[in-house]
């Protein structure tokens, strides 16, 4: 097995260093002691964004739903986050195509598409306050790929019946003042504060009967009618359904032969003048392995995230973020020369990878009662929406065939 976080001595401090632009002041939602042993039908673990999600949907479905974390909700990977709420996927629908065929590779892009969409139905609904903004984005060519390559790609989301649109050198240019061999033109995805978002979820399922307390899970029973969660106190939770949401650092009994643990890092700017931000704030990732993106924010500043390697000790991680800061910097100026460099923020953030950029969402094998959500790369809020709506069908009873492309023990499909 790689490298991973250990269960036990992981800290939301261990999954982050520095700090992100998030949560304007606000205060965390409240969270209760467990002052007694209780029996819940849902007990979801992890009150970041994959579980508050969870929660948030549960709970109005009208499922006694309890959320436990260990330490404050959101602040574990969520506060790290640099939330681009994308449909297109760390792996291209070429490269999907390639590993299990067109059909089944547009039909998962169909459904990050649809997951975006849903994502903001509910933040609008809802009415959370987080800073969400619809954007398009732009896929710019950059490394081993080049503006055939992403013709290619542009010609295989058509077939899959997806919107975008392709730009060769001089409309990149002349349109967005990007300079860049070519790119691709998408909507429908959007950016967000990430913790606001999850606090205001959170406090939507609570406000809706949901119960957030302070506990750690220590072990897991899985029983033929309930599963027994044992925590640090003296207290246990009993429930009909466990939800693992605890993020990068995954319990071992959830084995996966296609996932690692990573690190990527990120800056902030200052708040650039008016006028000095590209066009219409477009979320922009570039189409190669090792790859930067880059955002805006609503109070005008210019995120730029990448220099992502297979670093996983927390330590090790921060010391290199002033040389990961400088990198990021000169990518940044390099992608954007008008920007004013100033960082106003740095950090680094614990990541997950998987052969295939798909998470891993569904029952843990040999144990029934325990869903897991896990295995986020970039998209990890879009399929954290998805994963709380696949895991309500599973505890309702109802599976799909569909779900299988997200199996926590499937192959990698990279091996010979
Ligand atoms: C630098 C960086 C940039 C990123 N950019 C993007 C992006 O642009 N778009 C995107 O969609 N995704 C992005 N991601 C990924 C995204 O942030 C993650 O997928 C997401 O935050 C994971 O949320 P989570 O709720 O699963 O985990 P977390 O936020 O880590 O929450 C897990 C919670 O579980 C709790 N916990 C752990 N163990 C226990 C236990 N035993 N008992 C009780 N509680 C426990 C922790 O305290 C923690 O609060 C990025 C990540 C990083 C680091």
């Amino acid at each position: 097995m790689p490298p991973q976080l250990g269960t036990q001595e992981t800290a939301q401090d261990d999954l982050h260093g520095g700090r992100a632009p998030w949560g304007n002041g606000v205060r965390a939602p409240r969270h209760a002691q467990l002052s007694q042993s209780i029996k819940t039908d849902v007990l979801v673990v992890g009150g970041g964004i994959t579980g508050s999600l969870a929660a948030q949907h549960l709970a109005a479905r009208g499922v006694d739903v309890t959320v436990i974390d260990r330490e404050q909700p959101g602040l574990g990977s969520t506060a790290a986050s640099t939330a681009m709420l994308q449909w297109e996927i760390d792996c291209s629908l070429a490269e999907l195509t390639g590993y299990y065929g067109f059909d089944r590779a547009a039909s998962i892009y169909r459904r990050s598409a649809a997951a975006v969409e849903g994502l903001s139905g509910l933040v609008r609904a809802l009415g959370i306050n987080c800073a969400f903004r619809p954007r398009s984005t732009l896929y710019i060519a950059a490394g081993e790929t080049d503006p055939a390559g992403l013709h290619d790609e542009h010609i295989l989301r058509e077939r899959a019946g997806l919107p975008g649109m392709f730009l060769d050198h001089g409309g990149l240019l002349s349109r967005f003042g990007i300079d860049r061999a070519a790119a691709i033109f998408s909507p429908g995805s959007a950016d967000a504060d990430p913790l606001l978002l999850s606090w205001g979820l959170l406090r939507d399922a609570a406000l809706r009967g949901a119960r957030v307390i302070d506990a750690v899970a220590t072990a897991y029973h899985d029983e033929p009618r309930a599963v027994t969660v044992e925590t640090d106190g003296p207290f246990v939770i009993e429930a009909r359904h466990v939800i693992l949401a605890t993020g990068y650092v995954m319990p071992d009994f959830v084995r996966s032969a296609i996932h690692r643990t990573a690190s990527s890092w990120a800056i902030a700017t200052a708040p650039q003048v008016p006028g000095n931000l590209w066009p219409g704030g477009e979320l922009i990732w570039e189409a190669s392995e090792i790859y930067n993106y880059a955002r805006t924010t609503a109070d005008g500043r210019i995120i730029i995230g990448g220099g992502d390697d297979d670093t996983v000790d927390p330590s090790e991680r921060d010391r290199k973020m002033p040389q990961k800061t400088e990198q990021l910097v000169d990518s940044l100026m390099k992608l954007w020369p008008a920007a004013n460099p100033a960082v106003d923020f740095y950090w680094s953030g614990a990541f997950g990878e998987t052969d295939d950029g798909l998470p891993l969402i569904g029952a843990v094998p040999g144990m029934p009662r325990v869903f897991a959500a896990y295995g986020y790369g970039g998209n990890g809020i879009t399929f954290s929406f998805m994963a709380s709506r696949m895991l309500a069908e599973l505890y309702a009873g109802r599976s799909e065939r569909w779900f299988d492309a997200f199996a926590i023990d499937r192959p990698s499909p990279t091996a010979n």
